[in-house]
């Protein structure tokens, strides 16, 4: 399928690795000039490559912390420069971590709001005016299947992912007039290093090996495996691609069934 986004410029934020950047991966597949970012330069010098090489687009990388208002700034610097536009935002930072509820003091809650919340909301303040003076727009914000179904020991994520969400809600019928679509994508479990992470945790806390907290997770899983990157990165830039202009403010689930709800 043409996806119809050849030449647009696309931001995607924390895709050196995992599901930003199979994202990004999907759009310069489709012919979208990127800007993408990680903290880590050389894990995202060489994504850069791959995805120059592979697919001919421009790509240009910003080694920053995109939690940060410096790391913004720089982030943002290089889209707008020399007079240039991002028709395509997709949000992306590293989860917060594991722990109890009674754990978490006001700081891990503001970093955790920080990162996952406040971040994706400054981004879309900076691009959203833009796209709308142009009447074309696609913001993608991933955020985590807990926003439909709680993960208890993620309480931090489930707290400020479901922040975006509420502001998602309004904002996007907000801006839907003029042409530009925001839409959250909630990933269930996918074998990304965010997974072995998880996994590993899990092993630790039941002495048991990482392939079996692995197995005991699948297993809970109707598809019985993890999603791979590809396919979020192609869910992703199906959501940002032309045909996708009547989807506004949705919430969609990528769990391989996970969730066990009729809607
Ligand atoms: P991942 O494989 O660990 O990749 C994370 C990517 O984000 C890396 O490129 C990393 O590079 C970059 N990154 C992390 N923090 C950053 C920051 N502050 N600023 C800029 N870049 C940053 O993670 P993933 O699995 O793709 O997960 C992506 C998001 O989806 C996370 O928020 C995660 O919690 C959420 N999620 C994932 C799953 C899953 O199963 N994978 C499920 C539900 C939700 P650097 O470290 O070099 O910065």
């Amino acid at each position: 399928m043409d996806l119809g986004i050849k030449g647009k410029r696309a931001l995607v934020c924390a895709a050196s690795k995992g599901l930003g950047r199979g994202s990004a991966e999907a759009l310069a597949e489709a012919g979208v000039d990127l800007v993408i970012n990680a903290r880590g330069a050389e894990a995202l010098e060489a994504t850069a490559a791959h995805l120059r090489e592979t697919y001919g687009v421009q790509v240009t990388a910003v080694a920053a912390d995109i939690t940060t208002e410096a790391g913004r700034a720089a982030v943002l610097a290089a889209c707008f420069a020399q007079g240039g536009m991002i028709d395509i935002l997709v949000t992306n930072a590293g989860g917060p971590p594991p722990g109890m509820w009674s754990d978490w003091s006001r700081d891990d809650f503001i970093a955790a709001l920080d990162a996952n919340m406040l971040t994706p909301i400054a981004l879309m303040q900076a691009c959203l005016p833009a796209m709308m003076e142009r009447g074309w727009g696609r913001v993608v914000n991933i955020t985590s299947q807990s926003v439909k179904t709680p993960i208890a020991v993620l309480g931090l994520s489930n707290a400020a992912r479901t922040g975006l969400t509420g502001f998602v809600a309004g904002t996007a019928r907000q801006v839907a007039p003029s042409g530009v679509c925001i839409n959250n994508l909630l990933p269930g479990i996918h074998a990304t290093d965010r997974a072995v992470s998880l996994d590993t945790g899990v092993a630790k806390a039941g002495a048991i090996s990482l392939e079996e907290a692995k197995a005991q997770r699948e297993a809970t899983i109707p598809a019985r495996r993890y999603g791979t990157a590809g396919e979020f990165g192609a869910m992703c830039a199906f959501l940002c691609s032309q045909h996708a202009g009547f989807i506004i403010g949705q919430n969609i689930l990528l769990d391989g069934g996970a969730s066990n709800a009729t809607f």
